[in-house]
């Protein structure tokens, strides 16, 4: 149980122990709050105890009386504006100052309570405040953790693109020097390897706006009956040229004719990331086998690879942005780091799993599992 400290502020005695023993075993409970709200009463007899014992004590909620023996109610109200606005003010107010109370929240009391009240209004106040404060943190806590995701992505993001741009930079110099000579035929090399960076950053651009079109929310308007094998065989046709190239063989099976209602771009992300990686990071003279099935009507994508394989370590952090596994055989194979963080977030939002199975050496297995 989280307790939250309030501080009541009368000169009345009764008061003040009347609310202590009504709040003494209250509690407050909310649907996404992991632990109840308790209250610790605090008291204060004048403006003047109140305003020491906010400056020393962790105060949360106010019980404010207007009419107070020295500094009057509101002055302590102004004090708690100036020094302490993440404290909630409520008025402790008779009928006939009711007036006072109104301009009081104006002023930034949070509520008012007319006295006397009873047991259950008291109640009804504090729970109504202890809710607003557990949202407001929750709040907080959500805007920052979000602002800190941004931060970093766009840190990584600027220092995956600038890289690469001063390696080329530094090549397009040697070159306007003429630091390696006269002949065209000595800068081979650097211009090759400034390509390949362009590539680099192409593929990175590339997957950006993947990420951007991949937005929170499923949108429904795009979504329409697709037969996934003609997606995945897309897929297939645009990375065939490179497994060509390494020698890599690329078989699809359709074992259900599975059709299903879906955003086909969405689909299209999942294979081309899983379906070029697998070639990616094969060997030469490899195989990748894609699969398409319903399993308990669920649509269910296989993508089996007979390439380098990944350790168990490598796998919890392959879904992260710009994770990429450093080691002798990926130094050049050229890619962001986000094609599966992508198709995490594609995956998630049609509320599915992805899973991987992996031995070093042998091959990788990524399957998807979408329901239908
Ligand atoms: P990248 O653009 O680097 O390919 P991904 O997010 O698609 O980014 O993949 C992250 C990393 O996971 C890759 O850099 C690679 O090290 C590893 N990886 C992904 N797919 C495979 C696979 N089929 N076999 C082995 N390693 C893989």
């Amino acid at each position: 149980m989280k307790n939250l400290n309030v501080l009541v502020v009368d000169d009345e005695p009764g008061i003040r122990s009347g609310v202590s023993r009504i709040l003494s075993n209250f509690t407050v409970s909310y649907p996404f709050m992991d632990a109840d709200i308790g209250f610790n009463v605090i008291e204060a007899e004048t403006g003047e105890d109140a305003i020491e014992i906010i400056n020393s004590d962790l105060i949360e909620i106010v019980l404010l009386d207007n009419k107070l023996p020295g500094i009057q109610g509101t002055d302590v109200l102004d004090f708690i504006n100036k020094n302490r606005p993440d404290i909630l003010v409520m008025m402790i107010t008779s009928y006939a100052s009711l007036e006072l109370a109104v301009k009081a929240t104006n002023n930034g009391a949070y509520d008012f309570i007319p006295k006397p009240f009873t047991p259950q209004e008291l109640k009804s106040s504090l729970e109504n405040v202890s809710k607003h404060l557990f949202l407001r943190g929750m709040t907080k806590k959500m805007h920052k953790e979000g602002k800190e995701i941004r931060f970093q992505f766009l840190s990584v993001l600027s220092h995956e693109l600038k890289a690469p741009l001063n390696a080329i930079e530094g090549y397009l110099r040697l070159m306007q020097d003429k630091g390696a000579g006269e002949n065209i035929a000595d800068y081979e090399q650097m211009i090759d390897r400034s390509l390949q960076r362009i590539k680099g950053m192409r593929n990175l651009i590339m997957d950006l706006l993947d990420l951007t079109k991949i937005k929170f929310e499923k949108k429904t308007e795009k979504f329409q009956l697709i037969k996934v094998k003609d997606i995945a065989q897309n897929a297939i046709e645009a990375i065939n040229p490179y497994a060509i190239q390494k020698d890599v063989e690329i078989k699809l099976t359709d074992l259900n004719n599975v059709e299903m209602n879906a955003d086909p771009g969405d689909i299209e992300i999942l294979f081309n990331n899983l379906v070029s990686n697998a070639v990616k990071y094969n060997v030469d003279g490899g195989k990748v086998e894609v699969i398409v099935k319903t399993v308990r009507n669920k649509l269910n994508i296989v993508v089996k690879d007979t390439g380098i394989g990944m350790t168990n370590d490598e796998i919890k952090k392959l879904f992260d942005e710009f994770f990429r596994v450093k080691n002798e055989q990926t130094k050049h194979i050229t890619g962001s780091g986000l094609g599966l963080s992508i198709v995490k977030r594609v995956v998630d939002l049609y509320n599915g799993e992805i899973n991987v199975q992996s031995n070093v050496g042998k091959g990788s297995t990524f399957t998807v599992v979408l329901p239908m």
